[in-house]
């Protein structure tokens, strides 16, 4: 859910990015371009669509035959991150997920992230590099006490890092504990 989370944003800022390219270059791209040959600029340039949607987001189906099989039911449901935040939701009303890895994991909620990286002022805590003064900063949710460790997704246990110092921080760990 947090990877699935992150990569969400990191689509939403190279978006951003995108088209903030694309205005700073309008007035030196003549019209005819513009209006006729926009998707082949967009190519030339070097951008392409990302689009993860069906790349790693598993979709599982369900069938209900009756047992006459005289009436079925089907739907499917993609597991997006959408569907994901309700799933933990729903889950955690069931299952105690106190002692499990996965569920600690599972527990970082949309939500959670977004309430931890406000409390930090979008500040990595680690460099201090603000997302509020950096331009398409990618800032992540990292458990301070890592969740194999024992940490719990706990509000005292998450930080705000920017993808650089946590890309860091797990290279260190696997490091000391490989
Ligand atoms: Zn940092």
């Amino acid at each position: 859910m947090n990877d699935f989370a992150a990569a969400e944003d990191g689509k939403y800022l190279l978006k951003n990015e995108k088209y903030e390219v694309l205005d700073n270059i309008k007035s030196s791209v003549p019209w005819l371009i513009k209006t006729f040959c926009k998707d082949r600029l967009i190519k030339k340039l070097g951008f392409e669509d990302i689009d993860m949607s069906d790349l790693y987001f598993p979709s599982y189906a369900f069938q209900y035959i009756s047992p006459g099989g005289n009436s079925s039911m089907s739907c499917s449901i993609t597991l997006n991150v959408k569907n994901l935040n309700k799933l933990v939701i729903y889950m955690s009303d069931l299952i105690k997920f106190k002692n499990s890895v996965a569920g600690q994991r599972a527990l970082m909620t949309s939500k959670l992230r977004e309430k931890i990286k406000e409390r930090d002022n979008y500040i990595c805590q680690e460099c201090s590099i603000s997302a509020l003064t950096t331009r398409n900063l990618l800032l992540e949710i990292d458990h301070i006490i890592p969740v194999s460790k024992g940490g719990l997704s706990s509000e005292d246990n998450l930080q705000t890092l920017c993808w650089k110092c946590n890309r860091t921080k797990g290279a260190k760990t696997t490091g000391v504990y490989a």
